[in-house]
């Protein structure tokens, strides 16, 4: 039996008990479509078992997670034939996720599609990126 919150909706679609349109599952994964997909193809892989978010999901799950990401990529890339992929993990609010159970969006890309990169690449001085690179390895 796979580890389940109670009132989590993916736990729910993982059990049965809410639908969703599947597209591949394994002993540790389920992968669905979005039901708000940004372009046409836009899936939701993630861990039969609970996990809230990156930093709480184990290695084993974000490996099988990581894996199943992949194999659905190869999938769409025969049938859709997108021009590109991109994968996502939005963790915690601030970084936008909404649902909490770890999830790995996989996105398709047209080259006529509306999607926008969500940041402007800035410039920073060397001194800077080296000072937070050196703050982040002393950990
Ligand atoms: P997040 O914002 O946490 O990164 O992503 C959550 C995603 O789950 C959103 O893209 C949203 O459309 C999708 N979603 C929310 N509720 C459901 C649901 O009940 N079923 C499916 N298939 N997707 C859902
Ligand atoms: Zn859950």
């Amino acid at each position: 039996m796979p580890r389940a919150k109670q009132g989590c909706i993916f736990c729910a679609i993982v059990s049965g008990d809410a639908p969703a349109e599947i597209l591949d599952e394994d002993e540790h994964t389920v992968t669905m479509m979005d039901i708000n997909p940004a372009t046409k193809g836009h899936a939701l892989v993630i861990p039969r078992d609970h996990s809230e978010d990156l930093l709480s999901i184990s290695e084993e799950d974000l490996c099988h997670t990581a894996v199943a990401a992949q194999r659905v990529v190869k999938r769409m890339e025969e049938t859709l034939e997108p021009d590109g992929f991109n994968l996502l993990n939005a963790a915690r609010v601030a970084a936008w996720q909404t649902v909490f159970h770890f999830h790995i969006h996989v996105i398709p890309r047209y080259e006529d599609d509306p999607l926008k990169l969500p940041w402007i690449p800035r410039g920073a001085e060397m001194d800077g990126i080296a000072g937070i690179a050196a703050a982040i390895r002393q950990g």
